[in-house]
């Protein structure tokens, strides 16, 4: 007997978590993907890929899977989703556990601006032209069409399609993670004078952070989204922990 385990996933903690978990004879553990991304990850347990109909369509997913646990390790800007976690797990009596990365905190030499949202970001980015390096998703790139006046480099995991109808963009297709040499080298190649970003916390991401700092680049910072007050912890080994308590070996 083995206790199932259905991970929500999306993020390089959830992979590590599922490839920590995958070696103990005590579990059996799925992880889940939105279906983003063209070509998803290696990960070392089963996947399954797509959306459950939200939270009642997740809630019947545990019931009839006959999930012993529920684990959000879901993007923290991801907020939809980790709602839906929330809700079946009251639906559905499955009991929830949530990866929830720590912001990034500023430090002293950081030329952060912090905006409510992506639309805040565009007109925090001023009318005068800027050379500017954005990380986002398709739909959050949208609203930088209202801000042509801009130089963008975009960067994504998958390619823009169709591209942003401004007259001066240049695209990457990458996967982190990304080191802060790697980062300083592309953003001074390029002349970058500001980032817009998310505060997704975490190292795989945080090294044009780090190399905006030391090159004194302003970074526009998007709040993160409220989620649901859940049992959290806040690393993959303290999640390793929690379940080895919480599920017992049968
Ligand atoms: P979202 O807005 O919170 O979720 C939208 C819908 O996508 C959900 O209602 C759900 O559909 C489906 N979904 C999301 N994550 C899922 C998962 N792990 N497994 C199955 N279905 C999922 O999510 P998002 O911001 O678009 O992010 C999508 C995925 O990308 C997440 O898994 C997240 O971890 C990852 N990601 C997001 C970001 C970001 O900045 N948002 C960055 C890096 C990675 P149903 O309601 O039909 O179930």
């Amino acid at each position: 007997m083995k206790h199932s385990i259905l991970i929500l996933g999306g993020t390089a903690e959830a992979r590590k978590l599922a490839e920590r978990l995958s070696g103990d004879p005590s579990y059996q553990v799925e992880l889940s993907l939105a279906g983003r991304t063209l070509v998803p990850a290696e990960h070392a347990v089963p996947l399954r890929v797509g959306g459950f109909g939200g939270a009642d369509g997740l809630a019947e997913y545990l019931r009839e899977s006959g999930i012993a646990m529920l684990v959000d390790a879901t993007h923290p800007y991801a907020a939809q989703i980790s709602a839906n976690a929330a809700a079946a797990s009251r639906l559905s009596g499955v009991p929830l556990l949530a990866l929830r990365r720590a912001p990034w905190q500023r430090q002293e030499s950081d030329r952060w601006r912090q905006v409510a949202s992506v639309v805040v970001a565009v007109s925090a980015l001023g009318e005068t032209p800027r050379r500017v390096f954005l990380t986002l998703g398709r739909q959050e790139l949208l609203p930088f069409e209202a801000a042509p006046q801009h130089d963008y480099l975009i960067r994504s995991v998958d390619p823009v399609e169709p591209p942003l109808s401004v007259p001066h963009a240049a695209y990457l297709t990458d996967r982190g993670p990304f080191e802060e040499a790697q980062e300083a080298a592309l953003l001074s190649g390029h002349g970058i004078e500001v980032i817009v970003a998310k505060n997704s916390g975490g190292p795989a991401s945080y090294g044009k952070i780090a190399a905006a700092r030391a090159l004194g680049i302003d970074v526009v910072l998007i709040q993160r989204p409220e989620l649901p007050d859940v049992d959290a912890v806040g690393s993959v080994d303290e999640m390793v922990e929690r379940l080895a308590h919480a599920l017992p070996p049968l």
